[in-house]
């Protein structure tokens, strides 16, 4: 494997690539979240490029950008584990120059988590568009944990006619059914136990479903019910366009939970 710092490293060696190109980004802590899309990308493709970023610009105001955890020397060696071509990890300085253009998530994108970190979309886009420049991959790899991203970053490829396919990849769990997150480190023992609770209410909701109930509203009553105890965000029930339903569509819908742990918000969902 290996890593390249700088711009210019990166493009001299992509001038050189004639095959499939799978990219992974990631903003590093690398977990086995970050790995599944890693060993989906060595699968499918004859060259892997992951990048490490911490992006600044998808970070509001007083979140976690400061304290986000940084493991590269240990990021190193999974990625090389996972036989992945080069390791893409930049400064922030040459990432970003003053005055730039910006890439402006749609209006639409301003509910959930649009709505609670406003602003965080353009970051992400911001970010993902400059890599794929760089990078041209063939095939990008996003977690449907990140659904609302995932959601946009497929826009952005459609809208902008970028030639490069989108794989969305399943949410990677402990074994207990917490959603893996380089945040999970943030969480003391207790709320370690009681963040659980989100994966619980979501197999809930599930085996509700499972036993034909079609309303919203009990499900979602099943799911508050459940995680009474926990600083709840919000609960969606929605559709593929993050448009809130009212009835459950066995093909068309996602469970979305966010709760809040003393700073840290925990993410998580479930597609139908
Ligand atoms: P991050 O480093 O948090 O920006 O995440 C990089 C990529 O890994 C994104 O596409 C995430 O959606 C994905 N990802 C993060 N956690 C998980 C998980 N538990 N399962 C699957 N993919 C994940």
């Amino acid at each position: 494997m290996k890593i390249l710092t700088t711009i210019e490293e990166l493009r001299d060696i992509r001038k050189k690539i004639n095959s499939s190109i799978g990219f992974v980004p990631t903003m590093g802590a690398l977990h086995d979240g970050h790995i599944s899309l890693i060993k989906k990308a060595r699968e499918e493709n004859k060259i892997v490029i992951v990048s490490i970023f911490v992006n600044p610009t998808q970070f509001l105001p007083g979140e976690d950008l400061d304290a986000y955890p940084r493991k590269d020397e240990a990021d190193k060696k999974i990625c090389n584990m996972c036989k992945v071509d080069y390791l893409f990890m930049p400064q922030i300085s040459s990432m970003y120059t003053e005055n730039e253009i910006k890439v402006k998530a749609p209006n639409t994108s301003y509910v959930l988590e649009g709505f609670s970190r406003p602003g965080h979309f353009d970051g992400v886009l911001q970010i993902v568009l400059k890599l794929f420049g760089l990078v041209l991959p063939t095939n990008a790899y996003f977690g449907k944990k990140d659904a609302q991203q995932l959601s946009l970053i497929t826009q952005m490829v459609k809208d902008f006619f970028l030639p490069i396919n989108i794989i969305p990849c399943e949410i990677v769990r402990e074994t207990d059914g917490l959603a893996l997150s380089s945040r999970n480190v943030y969480l003391n023992k207790k709320q370690r136990e009681d963040a659980l609770l989100i994966s619980k209410s979501l197999y809930a909701a599930a085996t509700l479903i499972a036993k034909e109930q079609r309303d919203v509203e009990i499900i979602k009553d099943k799911i508050y019910d459940i995680m009474q105890k926990l600083e709840v965000e919000y609960v969606a029930i929605v559709d593929r366009e993050f448009n809130e339903v009212s009835k459950i569509d066995l093909n068309n819908t996602i469970i979305l939970i966010v709760a809040r742990f003393g700073n840290t918000r925990l993410l998580d969902n479930i597609w139908l």
